[in-house]
């Protein structure tokens, strides 16, 4: 990447003498740096203040490293259990200036750095061993609401923030995001450089289509600021880089006034395949937004149409006992993968009509042993024309597969997104311009399960080959070279791992 403006210690990154000096002056109180947005390290208008000049025997110490390290060989696993990683440095940092250090320092913290948040991902994105592993989950601000240049509001939150706290920050202030997937613990920083997909209202339904600005740490520990006013091009390239360009720190968010959503739920059964997909598109076009599970062996799912009300942050009490009683059951069954096997009585909803703020539902899922049933899934995105095709070919794979193997996933997840503008998403997912895409991920109980994980691989070839799938390095398992390709300008060797390696071209 060309050079970019380096952030200069508008909000407390100090150079290192500006930074010495103003101890001597008493001026800031502890040698840690606070990160940018954090009062107590504001300058101060230490540039109008005369300092000595550094004495030469006093050359500054390097910047300590002052979050948690860990190097004596632990492993770390995501969240599913499925993946762990041997890193020979894990690193917890709790100022910038701290990930500025491990970028910056390879004999120390030994190539590649790689960043993670929750690791909740359920691909081999994780790993590392031998690298660097870098955890944001320390850097968690909200830092505050802004107006930006275009006049947006704007939430301006650290990388290692976690998606409900963020949710309930805004929601107590009468704003959202319009990306309101169930997922209430990945980070932002990982959804604003990775893949997502949730049936938003009034937008496109991916997370990092409503990231404006980002603040970043490149290979040589310099922090950036990138923006849609200062450079669009390299903004939305970066935004598709899955952290293998540099660490996000920062980021500045869209925010919109809350609204109250209306869900209609319907049962959709057929007798064939070609039914079923055309009953799913009617109830998809008379609604604002539509979200399914399908059990697709049996041609049945409930179809949730969302409709937009209007302005509100918080479910009416009118919707409750029931509203929470259905947030805590979806949750349940969402930790849990689905019921194996389902049957169609387990999917039926007792109600066909719910009012609910979308940000109540997203949740908090428990971090499960490898014992427990837990979810574990698959991302395909494929756009609206393919639909009954997708539908088709993906019902006749699982009989026949079911027929071999005796094996079927629990359930299919099915969103709908809409898509921008290429220049705005310009690789990976929903780059293909303005239209509308559907995922349709199946969904099982047990990660290393081995009927699942064949149901997987062999689902791949088909998804990806003949149905023209677009796959993520992050939510789609047993990826092979060819299957998607990540442009090589989008990567830095300093953060790119063997896992990634494969994929570039
Ligand atoms: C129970 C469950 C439910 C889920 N539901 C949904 C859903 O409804 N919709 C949806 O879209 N997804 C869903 N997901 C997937 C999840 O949202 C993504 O995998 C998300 O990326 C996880 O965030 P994380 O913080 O755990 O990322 P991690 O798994 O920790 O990291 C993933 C990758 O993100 C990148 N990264 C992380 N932090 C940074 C950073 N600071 N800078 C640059 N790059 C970074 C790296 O490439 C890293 O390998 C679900 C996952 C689970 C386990």
């Amino acid at each position: 990447m060309d050079p970019l403006n380096p952030i200069i210690d508008e909000r407390g990154g100090q150079s290192r003498s500006t930074r010495r000096n103003a101890l001597k002056l008493g001026l800031i109180s502890s040698v840690a740096s606070l990160p940018l947005g954090n009062a107590v390290a504001a300058p101060l208008g230490l540039s109008s203040i005369q300092t000595e000049p550094d004495s030469p025997n006093e050359s500054p110490a390097p910047f300590p490293f002052h979050g948690l390290l860990e190097n004596e060989g632990r492993s770390y696993s995501n969240w599913g259990q499925s993946h762990a990683t041997k890193p020979a440095v894990y690193v917890e940092p709790v100022s910038y200036e701290d990930v500025q250090e491990v970028a910056r320092n390879a004999s120390r913290f030994p190539s590649p750095v790689s960043p993670v948040g929750s690791m909740l991902s359920v691909s081999k994105t994780m790993i590392n061993d031998g690298g660097t592993l870098l955890c944001t989950k320390r850097l968690d601000e909200i830092i505050g609401l802004e107006i930006d240049s275009s006049g947006r509001q704007i939430v301006r939150v650290q990388a290692g923030c976690r998606l409900k706290k963020l949710h309930l920050w805004l929601q107590a202030r009468g704003l959202e995001i319009p990306f309101q997937a169930e997922i209430g613990e990945a980070t932002v920083g990982s959804v604003a450089v990775g893949d997502t997909k949730d049936s938003s209202i009034d937008a496109a339904g991916f997370f990092s289509v409503n990231v404006t600005s980002l603040v970043f740490v490149d290979q040589n520990g310099e922090r950036f600021s990138l923006s849609e006013a200062n450079d669009p091009i390299k903004f939305y390239e970066f935004k598709c880089s899955y952290g293998l360009k540099g660490i996000v720190v920062e980021c500045g968010i869209a925010v919109r006034q809350a609204t109250l959503t209306e869900s209609r739920f319907h049962v959709v059964t057929s007798r064939t395949p070609q039914e079923f997909a055309e009953t799913i598109l009617k109830l998809r076009s008379g609604a604002d937004a539509f979200f399914a599970n399908v059990l697709l062996d049996k041609l049945y799912a409930i179809g949730d149409q969302r409709f937009k009300l209007g302005p509100g942050a918080s479910t009416p009490s009118s919707s409750q006992p029931l509203f929470d009683r259905v947030r805590l059951d979806k949750r349940v069954k969402i930790q849990h993968g689905g019921i194996p096997r389902s049957n169609t009585e387990e999917l039926r909803l007792p109600f066909e009509k719910l009012i609910y703020s979308r940000a109540d539902f997203v949740n908090e899922y428990w971090r499960p042993t490898d014992t427990e049933n837990r979810l574990d899934f698959q991302f395909y995105e494929h756009d609206l024309t393919n639909f009954g095709m997708v539908l088709e070919q993906s019902y006749e794979f699982t009989k026949s597969f079911e027929d071999k193997h005796g094996f079927v996933p629990n359930l299919w997840a099915l969103y709908f997104v809409k898509r921008p503008e290429s220049k705005v998403k310009p690789y990976g997912l929903y780059s293909s311009g303005p239209g509308i895409s559907f995922s349709f991920d199946p969904i099982y109980s047990n990660p290393n399960d081995p009927k699942w994980q064949l149901f997987a691989q062999s689902y791949n070839r088909l998804a990806i080959k003949k149905l023209n799938a677009r796959p993520s390095p992050i939510q789609t398992q047993w990826l092979v070279p060819g299957d998607l390709v990540i442009p090589k300008q989008l990567s830095h060797p300093r953060f790119t791992t063997p896992y990634y390696a494969q994929f570039l071209g």
